[in-house]
């Protein structure tokens, strides 16, 4: 992003939330918001228009995708839904029995994660990325050395492994640090009208977002995912938001029919 795109971001930020203090601004019912739990009369739209031609699920702009009140977004909320639906990491009872990989977290969840558990230390929820600035640890997920076999009830990581040149490395190195009966969640930028797309000969920046629909990206996953993360020795099952909730839930939430998290277990 541009310094001009940069700060018409900022402006926006500062824009609303300022407007956002005057009383009654943001009140009303037409949207609701899992991750800080508010109503409002609106959200806001979020995305830029995709500089190719690929109709990949979430790119460009989305008309209600943004909280105006905690500024989350439609896949933050999904990943929120499906932790909230298929896991035990939010329920108080359970959590501090767990060990948690999160990678490349999503803005909001950890806090509400660590809320949930709240004083139940022995809980490990722990935060991963590359850069350790952004997280709790660095991990790179194609070599986690430091984590023994077994270490994980959890390992959640989206919008990661279309950057992974190894993907293999990845997955079997994700395999192996999950529990034997532990779960991962995992999602990725998806087009619907094609079969995946790897081309380890397409390198530039340029090159990449023709072919894989972002410049850092060295991948398009498509119509063949759950597949392909079956491949790797695990039990797939697609969460996909219109097949888990009504047209009028998820409306109201601001999330993508299409928007899908793969559930995996490994397979015995
Ligand atoms: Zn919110």
């Amino acid at each position: 992003m541009n310094i001009f795109g940069k700060a018409k971001w900022k402006l926006r930020y500062y824009c609303v939330k300022n407007l956002g203090k005057i009383p009654g601004f943001l009140d009303g019912d037409n949207y609701y918001c899992n991750l800080c739990g508010k109503t409002s009369r609106f959200f806001m739209s979020y995305g830029t228009k995709s500089a190719v031609a690929l109709s990949m699920i979430g790119s460009g702009v989305r008309r209600h995708c943004e909280c105006p009140r905690c500024f989350s977004h439609d896949r933050f909320r999904w990943i929120y839904e499906v932790l909230l639906r298929y896991s035990d990491i939010l329920s108080p009872e359970r959590t501090r029995f767990l060990k948690i990989m999160h990678i490349a977290s999503e803005p909001g969840i950890k806090a509400q994660i660590k809320k949930k558990s709240g004083s139940l230390a022995p809980m490990e929820y722990l935060t991963g990325d590359l850069e350790q600035i952004y997280s709790d640890v660095k991990v790179d997920v194609t070599d986690m050395h430091q984590f023994e076999d077994d270490s994980f009830d959890y390992f959640i990581i989206n919008h990661v492994l279309e950057h992974v040149p190894d993907e293999t490395s990845a997955m079997n190195e994700i395999r192996r640090v999950l529990k034997p009966d532990g779960v991962l969640f995992i999602s990725f930028p998806m087009c619907l009208d094609r079969k995946t797309y790897d081309n380890p000969e397409i390198t530039s920046p340029a090159d990449r977002l023709n072919a894989f629909g972002q410049e850092d990206h060295v991948r398009l996953y498509g119509t063949d995912s759950a597949e392909r993360l079956a491949q790797f020795g695990f039990e797939v099952k697609p969460l996909i938001v219109k097949e888990q909730m009504s047209k009028k839930e998820f409306t109201r939430m601001g999330l993508i029919p299409e928007d899908t998290i793969f559930l995996c277990r490994i397979k015995r």
